[in-house]
């Protein structure tokens, strides 16, 4: 059996009932016809937005419910793991992209942009890699220059999730030709002219999810939108990408835990040599490491959680939780498909779904390796900055 949890209360588990039965009803049932089209349906966002849970944490008079309790945002991205489908980024657009806008924006870039976020009426995306920059942001070549009343924007990005649907996209730009953090973040709205998309990128998993290219030319961005200082872009990247790991950390560990239940029903009815292979020693002492490490890393994502409601979550320790919490994904996901055997391989399968859509978590939001520099930077030693 799991290890108990104990950071969630009676209002927690509420919230989670009427989450799961969300998911379970008009998320889930949709998620096959979604990975067939290559997107999922614009109308998951505005159901969401209805039922009150995008950008929960949002003062009223935008649309939100000023919850500021990470555990909110973390069982909706348990329950979507579980009941949902991966591809919906919902947390992308609420917890990732719109506090960019809440926190460097202006009054009216916040009534302009986040009240129909809220509703789900517009659904947001945040362009920060490059064909050539993805782990070294500081090398993006994407350039705005200043144009008296508005900036030029001129360049290209690449693996944008939400790339196709998104109405809104935050844009980082280098905005000091030979300073290498001298970027800025730029409001990029849907038919601007000059503002194009590009492919909308083949992946090995997550088939529901726009992933795409976008493309810059001559375009025209008025002052009104940009976000915040529009030097500072790298230290807000930096300050913003913890939360995003630690959300990406606590859908690894709900994956993990979703592969772990999945196998362990599989080998309790699956018979070789006369027997279930739940039976084998080598399934039990699988089974036995895994539950472990899962409990072990599930307690440490959850006390990262309440750091983070306590505002002490550092860079550091959100990509310790990213590391790990990913890279047992990954170690799961690989044993339980062998688990599996050949259903394992094949797509009908949930756990070989899972497989291929999982493998993404070590390499976005910032690869295990960049997480290990982040981590050994905070020790002492190296010097350079990474967002
Ligand atoms: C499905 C998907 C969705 C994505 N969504 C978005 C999005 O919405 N917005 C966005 O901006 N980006 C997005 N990304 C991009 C993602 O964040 C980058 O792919 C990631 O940061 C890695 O950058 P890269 O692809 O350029 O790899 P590279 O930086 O080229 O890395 C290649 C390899 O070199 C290693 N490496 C690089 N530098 C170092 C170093 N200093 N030390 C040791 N090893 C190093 C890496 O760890 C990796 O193994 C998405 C990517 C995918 C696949």
């Amino acid at each position: 059996m799991a290890l108990p949890r104990t950071i969630f209360d009676s209002d927690h588990e509420l919230f989670r009932d009427s989450a799961r039965k969300f998911f379970q009803h008009e998320i889930g049932p949709n998620a096959r016809r979604w990975r067939e089209q290559g997107y999922c349906d614009r109308d998951a966002y505005r159901k969401a937005g209805k039922q009150g849970y995008l950008l929960m944490w949002a003062d009223e008079e935008l649309g939100g419910l000023e919850l500021h309790d990470l555990r909110y945002e973390q069982i909706l991205i348990e329950e979507n793991a579980r009941f949902g489908d991966s591809s919906l980024y919902l947390n992308l657009h609420s917890m990732v992209v719109a506090p960019y806008i809440n926190q460097l924006g202006s009054a009216e870039q916040r009534k302009k942009y986040l009240i129909p976020a809220a509703t789900g009426e517009s659904i947001l995306a945040i362009a920060m890699t490059e064909p050539g920059a993805g782990s070294d942001l500081a090398g993006m070549r994407t350039r705005a220059e200043d144009n008296g009343d508005h900036w030029l924007l001129n360049g290209s990005k690449t693996y944008i999730s939400n790339g196709i649907q998104s109405d809104v996209v935050v844009v980082a730009a280098r905005t000091v030709p030979d300073q290498p953090y001298g970027i800025g973040l730029f409001i990029i709205e849907a038919g601007m002219q000059g503002f194009e998309r590009g492919r909308k990128l083949k992946k090995m998993g997550l088939h529901a999810q726009d992933t795409s290219e976008l493309f810059f030319d001559q375009l025209k961005v008025p002052k009104e939108n940009v976000l915040g200082d529009p030097t500072k872009g790298f230290s807000y990247l930096t300050d913003f990408l913890g939360l995003e790991r630690l959300q990406i950390a606590i859908a690894a560990i709900a994956e993990a835990q979703i592969a772990f239940d999945l196998t362990l029903e599989f080998v309790q009815q699956r018979t070789a040599f006369g027997r279930p292979i739940g039976t084998l020693q080598n399934t039990r002492f699988q089974l036995a490491e895994m539950r472990s490490q899962i409990d072990a890393v599930q307690c440490f994502i959850d006390q990262c959680v309440m750091l983070g409601n306590d505002a002490k979550l550092t860079a550091d320790v959100a990509a310790e939780a990213k590391l790990v919490a990913t890279e047992l994904q990954g170690v799961v996901l690989d044993k339980c498909v062998q688990l599996h055997g050949g259903a394992g391989f094949m797509e009908e399968y949930q756990i070989s779904r899972m497989y291929t859509d999982g493998r993404v978590s070590r390499i976005f939001g910032g690869t295990s390796e960049i997480m290990k520099e982040i981590i050994g930077r905070s020790l002492g030693l190296g010097e350079r900055k990474l967002a």
